[in-house]
Formats: C-alpha cells, structure tokens, sequence
C-alpha cells in the first residue's frame, strides 16, 4: 500500500465469485441485472456491492468496452501514466480479470518493450489456480537472475466467493510460484467462518510448499459494506498472528473504476 504502481487490467476469469457480500451460499445478482444500453464506456459503470468488484474485466457482456490494444499500444499507455515518463520506483501491478490465464504467452512481449527498460518490480494479482507455462517459467527465471523483484499476490478464493473449494484451492499451483517469486496469500474475510476456512486452506498450501505470509482483508468494494467488518478482520489478524491488508482504493477513491 502505497507504493506508486500502474495497474494493467487484463480481460477474462476462470471464476465469478458471486457469492462475496451475500449470505452463504446465495449468488449476488447485481451485475447481471446491469441495464447494458445505459452504459457507452467503463467508467460510467455502476460499482456493485455484491459480487465480483471487478465484474467488468471478465463478464463477456462488457467485453466491448474493454479496448483492444497491441503491446506498443498497451507500453505507451503504460508509461504515459507514470509522473515522469520513465520508470522510477514506480510498480507495475498485473490484475484482472485472471492475469494468468492465456495471457502469459503475451507478457515477455510486453515486458521487453523499450518502454519497459527501468521497470524493476512487478506484481500479478491473481486467483492462484493457474498453473505457469514452462515458457513463462523460463522468462520468469531470467527476471529474477537480473534482479528484477516478481510477486504473486495470490488471492485464494474461499466458499464466501462462491467458488468450490476443489476448484480454487489449489496448493501444488501456488506451491510452484514460490520458485519464481515473492508469494503471498490474501483471503477476503467477513465472518468466523471464512476464517475457519482461510486456516484450512492455509494448512492446505503450507502442505503444497507455500511458504510467506498470509493476509485477511475485509469484504466490500465499497465503503458502506468496507466500513462495518474492516476492525473485526483486523482483531482477526492480530489473533491468529496474520497480516491485515486495508482496501486503501475504497477508503481514497470509492473504488472507482480505474483505481
Ligand atoms: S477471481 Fe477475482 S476477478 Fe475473478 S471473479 Fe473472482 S474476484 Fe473477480
């Protein structure tokens, strides 16, 4: 938290997570009753509650108004964003939608853009269920032999997602990242039980040779709902010894689109 960082939103889960803010084992059906005429470009989206935050960056029914963008294209925007137009000790975040699904065949394209030269640090947001290519691997391995920083920030999905656990539980996945980067694990909280269950999972992918630390943060993409469990999650952490990650974009920025 608060490091200067460019976020680069990729199109596309493997997951829903309709199940985050509702009572278990209920799906939120905010999104899909979006009214999709009312809505010309991704800013002017309304945020939702329940559900996927991010709905709009892998529903294919807002696929239109993600732009398409070939690596010259994504590396201009990208570094048109930094301060100083160059690469400091700024990050560059890899989110989604799932970052590691088809996209990883695209990002040693990317990475090695003229562009990029200076970047030093990145990061890929992701659900911890994808497995990395031998390709990737191998580009990842000569990063890291340049001293360039990686991170996987892996947030598992627990049942209060939606998501079955044999689907998003994935402990020989995120046992591998290990070896190619940082490797930590963030798990959306809101109540007793999601805790009971991020300490199973947490036995699971200790188990499978994860080894860093562990993160709680609480549910909810916007204040009303962020506001009544944030201090619970973190009595949470403070109890079992983990760390406690603030949703610093709610607080600052509503969760606007684009932060
Ligand atoms: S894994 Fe992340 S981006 Fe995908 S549906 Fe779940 S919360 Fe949304």
């Amino acid at each position: 938290m608060g490091v200067p960082s460019v976020f680069l939103r990729t199109f596309g889960c493997n997951f829903k997570c309709a199940g985050f803010g509702m009572p278990r084992g209920e799906l939120s059906e905010e999104a899909t009753k979006i009214d999709l005429d009312l809505y010309k470009d991704y800013n002017s989206l309304p945020l939702v509650s329940t559900g996927c935050d991010s709905y709009a960056s892998w529903d294919p029914r807002f696929r239109h108004l993600s732009p398409v963008l070939d690596t010259d294209a994504i590396a201009d925007a990208v570094v048109d964003t930094l301060p100083h137009k160059e690469w400091r000790d700024e990050h560059l975040v890899i989110t989604g939608g799932e970052p590691l699904l088809g996209w990883q065949k695209q990002y040693p394209d990317l990475l090695d853009h003229p562009k990029m030269r200076g970047l030093k640090e990145i990061t890929f947001e992701t659900n911890g269920t994808q497995k990395l290519s031998e390709e990737f691997k191998e580009y990842l391995q000569g990063w890291y032999n340049m001293s360039r920083e990686i991170t996987f920030s892996v947030s598992a999905k627990l049942p209060c997602s939606g998501e079955a656990w044999s689907d998003a539980i994935c402990p020989a996945v995120v046992g591998e990242y290990v070896d190619y980067g940082t490797t930590y694990l963030k798990f959306v909280i809101s109540t007793e039980e999601d805790l009971k269950d991020a300490e199973r999972a947490v036995e699971e992918f200790r188990a499978g040779g994860f080894t860093g630390p562990v993160y709680i943060m609480p549910v909810g993409g916007v204040e009303r709902v962020y506001t009544l469990n944030n201090r619970a999650v973190a009595e949470m952490a403070m109890r079992k010894g983990w760390r406690y990650s603030d949703r610093l974009q709610v607080l600052l920025f509503k969760n606007e689109w684009g932060t």
